[in-house]
């Protein structure tokens, strides 16, 4: 029988239930369970593949090319699995779905009503996960806050699975928020006794409170959430906001979180919890270390949500070789300006993350210029490995005429083109070139002696490549194709040959970096960065 654990938030948003779930999948995983994460996201869409980065955040690409909620990245990076595109379901998923079968005539002349049909669907795609991902335990979060309009049918879904499979399989945990009153110096829980009030005129009452605040929750606190919302005093969890994300599992673990859960649950722990690695992780964190200075230079730089995994992949890399990785944010548009070229000439090493449209572009070019030209070391994701193809057209082999399509359809020299399967396509909604696919290294490159293997698969989402009519003439200027696809007929990555490391590819690295696993390419960069700063050996 699978297990499931139901996170609801309360009071208000952006309270951390995604890296709630997270944190207490590890905590389960420790002690030798399976764990599986879902995210139910409320809105219309049918992913956040379309969203601008500025409503949504960062777009999170899976295996299986589904692109996600950002909170998908920390189930990832913190329960070490690759999750597969029934773990993020949207109320756009649903409904689509259902209107389909409607169509089709699956419903034999009934009228289609949210209870049971949504509902319905909901539960079928709740279950789907345990089957799919061969989870023993299946944490399941609900976007946004208890009290919104939309989320009702997920809450109404979870209820009857409540009822349907039994109180002894779930658990509800509802995170709130503990507002601080200056004035008198204290925590108030009022909004989280009226937001549990909420969630039971719905039917549904938490199990575990888990109290987020920005100060220390005491135990009166938790003794007067515990009476005031009904749960026993050691399930009102406090969590006070942490320095980092990763401290999140022991904070749990310290205040008996994994206990609680297994209990209600009727479970036993496989073994032990080991938090070894995990403590190191804590250990490399806090301890004080020397500093390398990234430039990012991006486009959607005021959310730094839409850069998380990039933020992670750094942190990552730089972690695991006893650095501190101070990261300055540049906005491509300022750099196109002029503004705040001088300081960025003077970073350990630059990166050029993903984007899509000519805003900020000539920015990001650039940025690439100045690596190339102040041997300053470069990666490029996506974006930024197409920025490093423009830069070298334009000022390597001085052409002025150098382009992608995507933001000059007439440009002389289109080193930059459109996929040939992408030809045609009108649809902007999952049409990209989605998830892993292959790229062959070459032994003899940048690449190769970090990767360390002839063969790898990245995670992909793009529509634009390398022109395969200029690799010649790109070649014999210096810029070395150091990963194909397996056919050839793909440019994966480019480097340049007369460079520390100037690397640029066209999949996305940040999203299989690992916080006890750095991605190959995020390592190489940071050594090379700490070389650069004089404190790399
Ligand atoms: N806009 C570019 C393309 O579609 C780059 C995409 C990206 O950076 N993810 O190819």
């Amino acid at each position: 029988m699978t297990k499931y654990i139901f996170l609801t938030g309360g009071v208000v948003s952006s309270v951390g239930k995604g890296v709630t779930a997270a944190a207490l999948g590890r905590c389960l995983k420790n002690r030798g369970f399976r764990v599986a994460i879902q995210k139910l996201d409320p809105y219309i869409n049918v992913d956040p593949g379309t969203m601008s980065p500025y409503q949504h955040g960062e777009v999170f690409v899976l295996d299986d090319g589904s692109e996600t909620d950002l909170d998908l990245g920390h189930y990832e990076r913190f329960i070490d699995a690759s999750l597969s595109k029934v773990c993020n379901v949207t109320t756009g998923q649903i409904y689509s779905d259902v209107i389909t079968q409607e169509r089709r005539g699956d419903y034999l002349g009934g009228t289609i009503q949210v209870i049971p049909h949504i509902t319905n669907e909901i539960k079928r795609r709740i279950q789907q996960v345990s089957r799919e991902l061969q989870a023993e335990i299946v944490l399941v979060e609900v976007g946004g806050t208890v009290g919104d309009i939309e989320s009702l049918p997920f809450l109404e879904a979870l209820r009857q699975m409540r009822s349907e499979i039994g109180r002894e399989n779930t658990v509800f945990i509802h995170v709130t928020w503990l507002p601080y009153i200056g004035a008198t110096g204290e925590l108030k829980t009022k909004p989280t006794q009226h937001s549990v009030r909420e969630l039971r005129s719905i039917g549904i009452s938490p199990d575990v409170i888990i109290a987020r605040s920005d100060y220390s929750v005491e135990d009166d606190l938790r003794s007067k959430i515990a009476l005031f919302c009904d749960v026993e005093m050691d399930a009102v969890i406090p969590l006070k906001t942490a320095s980092a994300i990763y401290e999140v599992p022991l904070i749990f673990e310290e205040n008996g979180l994994g206990r609680v859960v297994l209990r209600r649950l009727g479970l036993k722990e496989k073994h032990a919890p080991d938090w070894k690695e995990w403590r190191r992780l804590l250990k490399a964190i806090h301890s004080e270390k020397p500093e390398v200075r990234i430039g990012v230079v991006g486009k959607y730089i005021e959310l730094k949500d839409a850069y998380m995994s990039v933020r992670e992949a750094v942190n990552h890399a730089s972690l695991t070789q006893g650095l501190s990785a101070k990261i300055i944010w540049y906005h491509s548009t300022d750099i196109e300006k002029g503004k705040g070229v001088e300081e960025l000439e003077t970073m350990d090493g630059i990166i050029v993350p993903g984007g899509f449209g000519s805003r900020g572009i000539e920015g990001k070019v650039t940025a690439a210029k100045i690596a190339r030209e102040n041997s300053i070391p470069y990666l490029g994701l996506c974006l930024g490995m197409q920025v490093q193809v423009i830069d070298f057209g334009r000022f390597v082999l001085g052409n002025d005429d150098v382009n992608s399509t995507e933001f000059d359809r007439n440009t002389k020299h289109p080193v930059i083109d459109l996929l040939p399967e992408q030809r045609g396509i009108g649809d902007l909604g999952g049409t990209m070139r989605l998830g892993l696919y292959p790229c062959k290294l070459d032994p003899d490159s940048i690449a190769g002696s970090v990767y360390e293997v002839d063969e790898v698969q990245e995670r992909h989402r793009h529509r634009f490549e390398f022109n395969n009519t200029y690799r010649e003439q790109f070649s014999k200027a210096g810029l070395r194709f150091s990963g194909q696809s397996p056919d050839g007929k793909l440019v994966e990555i480019v480097e340049l040959a007369d460079h520390p490391f100037m690397v640029g590819c066209q999949f996305h690295p940040e999203f299989l970096s690992r916080p006890q696993r750095p991605h190959p390419l995020f390592s190489g960069f940071i050594k090379a960065a700490s070389l650069k700063a004089g404190i790399g050996s």
